[in-house]
């Protein structure tokens, strides 16, 4: 089966293109590079491109030939979209739609989507079911959710399209190898900035808001190891090719750690006492994100094998001092 990867060469679009090399699927990655790396490419064939450049990624397709195109490539800063709310609908929104009008005239029916838990907005249950209602609080949530609904329509429209979104809950850790992690070049995310922190790239590490209605006071996330992600992502190929009716799946472990508890097994893991300071909320965070992940599990059979905070920040740390190897 040949697998079209957009964003393979990005952070968890490359652990997903390095398991279907490894599990022998023919996979091609469509990468601009814009946030992604080339050298994270480990697999397959790599054709440099824009979403938005519809020509180009056609003459891929005709080249590849492609049955089913997994979706990565997109912004997914949260302030940013709150700042640059049209960046996200274009990047987002408008050139997923291109790429689904591309798929379809070009016959390729099956489409694995990278949505978000920050479709769900401030959730009124948690832990949260893939049933609870789209009610996202930031342009972020708001460009995946509206790819969403068209799924929606577009599965409705046309009986032969089929396609699974997976709604990622927070994602850490690396390649238990140690070849490929995250390597944006700006890091925003909690635990790549307190390693980093650790390791002296930042002074100090800002605590955002720290009056949040949590036993701490601080906002809780449910943390996912990149390989269990990319294990889901697989399991939804398999799924789908099988004849799996349109789908949605949570992807989390279903539990939750606090800004201040992650900070603390940074600590630990680390060995080193770095600085934090406590500082404002920062707009568009949900208080608590936690994922009810019975349904992959009992859909998929997903079998977590990386369900531990300790085990993922460690594979996040050794990563992290790679990486300031390699770049110096
Ligand atoms: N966070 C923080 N300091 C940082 C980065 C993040 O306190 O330097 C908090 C952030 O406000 C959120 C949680 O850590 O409550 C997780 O944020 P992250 O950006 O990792 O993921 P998100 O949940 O926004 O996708």
């Amino acid at each position: 089966m040949r697998v079209l990867v957009t964003g393979g060469a990005g952070y968890i679009g490359s652990h997903v293109v390095k398991l279907l090399g490894e599990r022998n699927y023919e996979v091609a990655t469509y990468d601009n590079l814009s946030t992604g790396n080339r050298w994270a490419v480990l697999y397959g064939d790599f054709f440099e491109g824009d979403l938005a450049d519809t020509n180009r990624l056609e003459s891929v397709i005709k080249i590849f030939k492609p049955s089913v195109v997994m979706h990565f490539a997109a912004s997914i800063i949260v302030k940013e979209s709150i700042n640059d709310p049209l960046k996200y609908y274009y990047n987002n929104t408008y050139n997923t739609i291109k790429l689904l009008r591309t798929m379809i005239q070009n016959g390729i029916k099956k489409f694995i989507f990278s949505s978000t838990a920050a479709v769900y907005g401030i959730p009124d249950e948690i832990p949260i079911k893939e049933d609870s209602p789209m009610k996202p609080i930031n342009p972020y949530g708001t460009s995946k959710m509206m790819i969403e609904l068209i799924l929606k329509d577009l599965a409705s429209s046309n009986r032969d399209f089929g396609y699974v979104s997976l709604r990622y809950f927070n994602v850490a850790g690396a390649d238990s190898e140690g070849r490929i992690g995250q390597a944006y070049k700006e890091s925003t995310h909690l635990i790549t900035r307190a390693l980093k922190t650790a390791l002296g790239e930042f002074r100090k590490l800002q605590i955002y808001g720290t009056d949040y209605n949590t036993p701490d006071g601080t906002c809780i996330r449910d943390y996912i190891h990149v390989e269990d992600l990319a294990d889901a992502h697989l399991l939804s190929l398999k799924y789908l090719t099988e004849g799996g009716k349109s789908n949605i799946f949570n992807c989390g472990y279903g539990r939750g750690f606090s800004v201040k508890e992650i900070i603390s097994v940074a600590k630990k893991v680390t060995k080193t006492d770095f600085p934090t300071e406590e500082a404002l909320r920062r707009e568009g965070d949900p208080p608590i994100l936690i994922a009810d992940s019975s349904k992959i599990k009992r859909v998929l059979q997903w079998r977590p094998r990386f369900d531990n905070i300790e085990l993922i920040i460690e594979s996040a740390w050794r990563w992290e001092m790679k990486l300031k190897e390699i770049l110096g």
